[in-house]
């Protein structure tokens, strides 16, 4: 898409989505207005839609077509629409990449809205005065890494900062990579790292067995976030590490 066609074919894409014109109409539209014929026209809604559910999908759009979809997206359906289109975009990615196709543009477009994400995250959550909210979101997406696939997990961990963002409040937090707490927690596979026995209890939230993760050079001492430094730890093991010396 060119510049000109790319807020009439938004606008079209999102009439769609908002069920207030038929695909059929769209695809008229597109090309009466934008000149867009009706093949493109249909991925271009196609991939809108996909977005807007945050699930894959195949056919490609360019880098500059993506950043204006993204930039709509927020604007008309905020935060949470963000995630779910750069859910899907990720995702996309990753087929592509696994059918061979070179992604560095896509990657950098992706790499800035998460770190965009992120920082609208934080803002988000310091209007708040709870921090709470914050280790409350910070679950959450610990969850949602959990339920991905493990190869986009490790995909991302490669990618990511080893060195945790900071932010500063009154106090300062680590924004930890949920992708290390999924992936060190699957590793343990619900036994404890350090005394070798099975976590004591599960989670009354989802039933998975309730380990703690736990850096071993702690990030405030300049350890990394990074899955080789941290282990699963059962709630004695870990209080141990932090308060404790071996009992006998
Ligand atoms: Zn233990
Ligand atoms: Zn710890």
């Amino acid at each position: 898409m060119n510049e000109a066609q790319r807020p009439i074919v938004y606008r079209i894409a999102r009439a769609v989505q908002d069920e207030e014109i038929s695909r059929k109409e769209a695809l008229h539209q597109m090309q009466l207005q934008a000149g867009v014929p009706s093949g493109s026209a249909g991925i271009l809604i196609s991939v809108f839609d996909h977005m807007r559910r945050g699930v894959v999908y195949k056919r490609a759009l360019s880098a500059p077509d993506t950043d204006y979809f993204f930039q709509r997206i927020q604007n008309d359906a905020g935060l949470e629409g963000l995630k779910s289109a750069l859910d899907a975009f990720g995702l996309h990615i990753a087929y592509r990449e696994g059918m061979g196709v070179g992604q560095r543009k896509n990657r950098e477009v992706l790499d800035r809205y998460l770190a965009l994400l992120r920082r609208l995250e934080v803002s988000a959550a310091s209007i708040s005065p709870s921090l709470d909210k914050i280790h409350q979101a910070f679950e959450e997406r610990v969850k949602r890494a959990l339920q991905d696939l493990p190869a986009n997990r490790r995909m991302r961990l490669q990618e990511a900062p080893r060195l945790p963002e900071r932010v500063s409040r009154s106090v300062t937090l680590f924004l930890r990579n949920p992708d290390v707490v999924a992936e060190v927690l699957v590793r343990a596979r619900g036994v404890c790292d350090a005394c070798k026995k099975s976590a004591p209890f599960v989670r009354r939230s989802d039933g998975t067995p309730y380990l703690e993760v736990h850096h071993k050079t702690p990030l405030a001492d300049g350890g990394e976030d990074a899955v080789d430094n941290a282990m699963a730890l059962c709630p004695n093991c870990h209080r141990q590490e932090h308060f404790g010396i071996p009992n006998g």
